[in-house]
This record gives structure tokens, sequence and C-alpha cells, in this order.
């Protein structure tokens, strides 16, 4: 598909064009407060390194309620079930760095698959037109290139936009994305060597990664019997922060509010890190401490998704834990670990 450029002057048209019938999410603020949310087309900041959370929560609420019962104790039914479900819009969000799209990706294979569809995230993934803008300057917590992405990354993505001269240049992945696009004032220009130069040097930027490939060949039970994952866990709180910020993460609980007049029936996201995750009703529970909590949120990202999504890796190194996790626990010191022989990763 050809590449289209919208010149600087025509930007506030482009946005409106975007916005015309349709829910339109573009990055707002600055610095750390950077979100994207629906504002006006001359407010979008395309300067920011990344937003503070990930674009997830427009998919996958941070609570969302699925279902509403109500007590018609006069009825013969006396109980009335209404569902909630999905009321999706068309929606265009602009501006997912394409770390947090590879993110959206990998999440969708877990919420759409040939086993269970998840109507709530389908209805919202389905209606919406996904723009990424492209990093050219690669923040120092960033590691998406280690991880098998790229600053400059397609996956997950209808349209990717990048910053040239005088514009913004967009490179059409989908049909859905370049439909959209002829919508607009956007006009085909030859961008392709462009993107490439562009992308050779936010990859350089960003620095040789650490090769993770023992870890795709080692057996998952010789990584899962390391004995380093008690010294690994140590430090760990236990509080979450790492997964609710992680643009993968995506566990939840389901909980009814109720009173006896009725209630919600509502899902809220959940994170491994907690004790109360896989405890049993009997109070057994396979995930005692701290060590089997820390492990499983790293064998997850690291050996299970990847074993399950033809070796895409569960972190796209978008950094979010690294800068957000309390005690300095860094995915990539872990990754290390996890790569040398046994008798090394204790240290
Ligand atoms: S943010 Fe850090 S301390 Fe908190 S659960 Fe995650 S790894 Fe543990
Ligand atoms: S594990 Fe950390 S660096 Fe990797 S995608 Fe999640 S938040 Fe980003």
């Amino acid at each position: 598909m050809p590449e289209y450029l919208v010149k600087e002057s025509g930007l506030k048209e482009f946005f409106q064009s975007l916005a015309n019938g349709r829910h339109l999410l573009t990055p707002q603020g600055t610095g750390d407060k950077c979100k994207l949310e629906e504002a006006g087309p001359d407010k979008v900041n395309l300067d920011y390194s990344n937003t503070h959370m990930s674009p997830k929560s427009a998919f996958f609420p941070q609570s969302e309620n699925l279902m509403a019962f109500h007590n018609k104790s006069d009825k013969p039914n006396p109980f009335v079930y209404q569902d909630l479900g999905d009321k999706a819009q068309p929606t265009v969000i602009f501006g997912i760095r394409p770390c947090d799209a590879r993110g959206l990706s990998i999440s969708n294979r877990v919420f759409q698959n040939d086993r269970f569809t998840d109507p709530y995230w389908k209805g919202k993934y389905e209606q919406t037109i996904k723009i990424g803008l492209a990093c050219a300057s690669p923040s120092p917590q960033c590691f998406c290139a280690a991880m098998g992405g790229s600053p400059y990354g397609e996956l997950g993505l209808d349209v990717l936009a990048f910053k040239v001269e005088g514009g913004l240049g967009l490179k059409p992945v989908t049909a859905q994305g370049e439909e959209l696009i002829k919508q607009t004032n956007a006009a085909q220009e030859d961008l392709a060597q462009e993107i490439k130069k562009q992308e050779a040097k936010a990859i350089e930027a960003q620095g040789v990664g650490t090769d993770l490939k023992p870890i795709d060949d080692k057996d998952l039970m010789e990584l899962f019997q390391d004995p380093h994952w008690t010294a690994t866990a140590e430090n760990c709180l236990n509080c979450g922060v790492c997964t609710f910020f992680c643009p993968t993460c995506h566990c939840f609980d389901i909980q009814d509010e109720q009173s006896e007049q009725g209630g919600i029936r509502m899902r809220n996201w959940d994170t491994c890190m907690s004790w109360l995750f896989t405890v049993h009703g009997t109070g057994h529970n396979p995930r005692p401490s701290k060590t089997e909590r820390v492990r499983q949120r790293f064998m997850h990202k690291l050996k299970y998704i990847p074993l399950k999504q033809d070796g895409i890796r569960g972190c796209t190194g978008c950094g979010r834990c690294v800068v957000m996790c309390p005690v300095n626990i860094d995915i990539r010191e872990v990754a290390l670990k996890m790569c040398q022989p046994p008798a090394q990763s204790q240290a």
C-alpha cells in the first residue's frame, strides 16, 4: 500500500476528519500526564515519549459492568437480568505507540481465539481503528527491539504514522486503515525509504538488546525450577503496579455488587502478584509465596505466551514496569538471569 502525507498546515483538518462520526482519542497532556483521550483536534500532542497508562483500558476497562439484575418480587419471574454488554461505538485511536499496539495484538489473541470470544473486548476492538505513532527517539527505558518489536512496528495497527519534515507521514497497514486515510486530506507520497531510514536510526538509538534466545531454547521445566526465583522475588512488594501498567496483562476478577433490590455484575483488573489471586475456596493456595507469584509473572511474559503465540513475547519492552516498580525490579535483569545456566543465575 502507498504511503500518504499530511502537511503541517493541514493537521487540524486531518484530525477533524478522523473524528467525523467517530470517537477520536489522541495523546493529550505532556510528560507523565500524557493520556489518550477525547479533546479538540488542535490540542494533539505529537511529542510525548509514551502515554502514562497503556491503551488497553479502551478495550478492557479497569472496571466494567457486565450485567445488572433487579428483584421484582411481585412478578412470577422475580429476577430480571439486563445485559449491560458492550455498547461499542466507532472509534479511532491516534497515537498508540508500536509497543502498545503489539500488546493489544497479544491480548486480542487471549480475548478472541478459536476456543473463546469475549464479546465485551470484541465489540470495542473491532469498532476501533488503531493509528500508531512511531517512536523516532525512544526513551532510555524503552527496549521494544530486544523483545522482537520495533519503534516502527506495525503489529496490531491499522495505520502507522510517523513525523516527517513539514508534516506527518502515514503508512496504511490494513485495508480498513487505508480506507480511513482516503477520507482525510492526506495525499499519496512515496515515503518508503524515509520510514526505513528513520526505523534504522531509532533501533540504533535503543542500543543492542540482550539476545533472549536462550529462554526460547531452554526447557520450560528447567526455567521453572531454576533456583534464582527466590532471590529474584526477595524485594518484590507484590503491589501489582507492574501488572496494572503493563499493556499485555489481562487478568480480571468478576464480582457482584448486590442489595435486596438487585445489583450489578462487574469485572475488575486483577493481578497475579496478589496472594488472593490464586487462593482456592478450600483455603489452599497453589502460589503461596512471593517466589511462585513473581515466577508466574516473568514466566508468563517470557515463556508461556511465546509458547502459545508463535514465539511472540508477552513483554513488548514498553518499559513502564521498569519505571514504576517501587523497588526497581527490572524485567531486563530477570530475563538475563533466565538466560544463564542455573549455577550462574542464582547471583
Ligand atoms: S511493581 Fe515491583 S514490587 Fe510491585 S509487584 Fe511488580 S515487581 Fe513487585
Ligand atoms: S512487562 Fe513491563 S516492559 Fe514488558 S510490556 Fe509489560 S510493562 Fe512493558
